[in-house]
């Protein structure tokens, strides 16, 4: 079943004043890649509202799959399996950037799917090429269904997923500061061998199918090492204004 949507509605006026009018009528797909710990979830949700945008968050997609295999008893190597069930998955997300929802046959998952387990075994759904070519179906016909004014974020959005874009970016960040986020953001309890694991390992494990730490001809780099969030934020609507203008 393909997911149904909903789009985004009215930021705050201030934060949409710059962009008002920008581009109206005309599509507007924003595709940013990224390794984790880039900030690449907080900076596209905040980056689609200011552009009114519909925002795309293709890894939950990912890790619902991962969450259902585990939870339906699915063996994460058996190849077919996992093929099969993402499928089969009910699987809902909402493309409000001001409502984080995943639902897997109307069962709330959204906090499930971002607990350490479903981190760590991920890389096994993203690895079978089979349950990629589904999702990447279903993420393209939600970036269709979204009018075509969305920022869609992942691995593989600027070289696979929606190569068309108006806007491709790949938003880095030094292995240090990707750490220090991820630590951050797991509120510190983690220690520094735990947090490579989660980080750096599970980058490894994905970049044997997608490539997202060089990027493709077209695609806009930004380091965003140096900078905070709004820097960030600026800095990818500064690349949206002069590629898309
Ligand atoms: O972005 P996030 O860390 O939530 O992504 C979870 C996992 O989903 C990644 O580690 C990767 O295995 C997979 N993924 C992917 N392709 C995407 C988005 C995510 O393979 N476009």
């Amino acid at each position: 079943m393909i997911p149904t949507s909903a789009a985004s509605e009215a930021p705050a006026a201030a934060d949409a004043r710059p962009f008002s009018g920008f581009r109206l009528g005309k599509s507007l797909v924003v595709a940013i890649d990224g390794p984790s710990g880039s900030g690449k979830s907080s900076v596209s949700r905040e980056v689609a509202r200011r552009l009114r945008a519909a925002y795309l968050d293709t890894g939950a997609m990912y890790r619902a799959v991962t969450l259902h295999c585990v939870a339906t008893g699915v063996d994460l190597h058996d190849g077919a399996a996992v093929e099969a069930a993402a499928r089969d998955i009910e699987l809902f997300i909402s493309t409000s950037p001001d409502l984080e929802s995943v639902t897997i046959a109307g069962d709330d998952v959204t906090a499930a799917i971002r607990e350490p387990e479903v981190s760590s075994a991920v890389s096994a759904v993203a690895t079978t090429m089979g349950a990629r070519a589904e999702l990447i179906r279903r993420q393209r016909a939600l970036i269709a269904g979204a009018g075509h004014r969305i920022v869609a974020e992942g691995r593989d959005i600027t070289t696979v997923v929606a190569p068309d874009a108006e806007v491709r970016i790949l938003l880095t960040a030094s292995e240090e500061a990707r750490l220090r986020r991820r630590g951050d953001q797991l509120g510190g309890t983690q220690t520094d061998a735990q947090l490579k694991q989660q980080v750096l390992d599970r980058d490894a494990r994905d970049s044997a199918v997608v490539n997202f730490h060089q990027a493709a001809d077209g695609v806009v780099t930004l380091d965003s090492s140096d900078l905070d969030f709004e820097q960030t934020v600026s800095a990818v609507l500064d690349v949206v204004r002069i590629v898309a203008h």
